[in-house]
């Protein structure tokens, strides 16, 4: 839950999941529009159906008990290297590093060296020694990130409260590296069309191709180009939805129709007992404005 997201908005979100499933078992019964429900306006929604897939996997294979090798735990859904150290560092208390945004910067303040000029696995493996000197290992990654976040802060990092102070090259160094990386948006512009009924209905589909919203259920959804749209269309609104790093631009259409293609399905605009992203909700509430 925590991956690109805050820790104040995941905490309601960590509770309520955890007072619902207490078990690997009980969550490994579960469907994915059940586990799309609860994590409905968090985002990022893959991290859901990894979560699931990986529950799972954890049961039927593993006898609910996660594995305890490198390459074993990468083999779960949506476990990558950054993922698998962790794991095996806070459960196992595996002499190992979970190199995040966080622990990048620092490391890289201290030698004053930018981050891409630094091989992590390198220094992580020459360091071994000093760095995984306490049987602690567990304790040290979590306290590593929370140092990153907490005193060398991306920006005003705490150094006079540092311990690392002393050595720290970037500290002492009239030419300090630059490190606050700002995130790259994207705009993109879109015009969705919206099939509509009298029954205060809309129709969606999943066959839309657009990558950041695979696998959901939208309106018709094409790129912008010169902008003209058939006639058949009337124009309701255009604003702006932000997902990740990109900034949506929309154009908003929509026809009343009883007749709908294929591979579309008519949903109530007052539906709330399934999961809707947040963007396809924001397209609801636009729409509900023509009843
Ligand atoms: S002295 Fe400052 S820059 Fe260096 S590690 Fe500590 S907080 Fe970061």
């Amino acid at each position: 839950m925590l991956q690109q997201t805050q820790v104040k908005t995941v905490i309601p979100y960590f509770k309520k999941f955890t007072k619902k499933y207490k078990t690997l078992e009980s969550l490994s019964k579960i469907n994915e529009s059940q586990i799309l429900k609860l994590w409905e306006g968090l985002g990022y929604y893959r991290r859901a159906r990894n979560l699931l897939a990986s529950t799972k996997l954890l049961v039927k294979k593993y006898n609910s008990k996660l594995p305890n090798t490198f390459t074993e735990i990468k083999k779960l859904p949506g476990v990558g290297d950054y993922t698998a150290n962790a794991l095996l560092g806070f459960i196992y208390n595996e002499p190992t590093l979970a190199i995040d945004g966080n622990v990048k910067r620092v490391f890289s303040r201290y030698l004053n060296k930018g981050e891409l000029k630094i091989n992590f696995e390198k220094l992580i493996l020459d360091n071994k020694k000093n760095l995984f000197n306490t049987n602690r290992n567990s304790d040290f990654i979590e306290a590593l990130m929370e140092f990153g976040a907490l005193i060398c802060k991306p920006k005003d990092p705490k150094c006079s409260q540092c311990c690392l102070n002393k050595s720290c090259r970037y500290l002492k160094s009239p030419n300090k590296i630059k490190t606050n990386k700002r995130k790259k948006i994207k705009i993109m512009n879109y015009n969705i069309f919206c099939y509509v009924n009298k029954k205060k209905q809309i129709a969606l589909t999943k066959e839309n191709e657009i990558s950041f919203l695979k696998n959901f259920n939208l309106p018709l959804m094409k790129k912008m180009k010169n902008n003209s749209v058939n006639d058949d269309w009337r124009f309701l609104k255009n604003y702006k939805n932000s997902i990740s790093n990109l900034n949506l631009n929309i154009n908003l259409y929509y026809k009343f129709s009883s007749k709908i293609p294929k591979s579309y399905t008519w949903y109530s605009l007052n539906n709330n007992k399934e999961f809707m992203p947040s963007f396809t909700k924001k397209i609801f509430y636009q729409v509900s404005t023509l009843f």
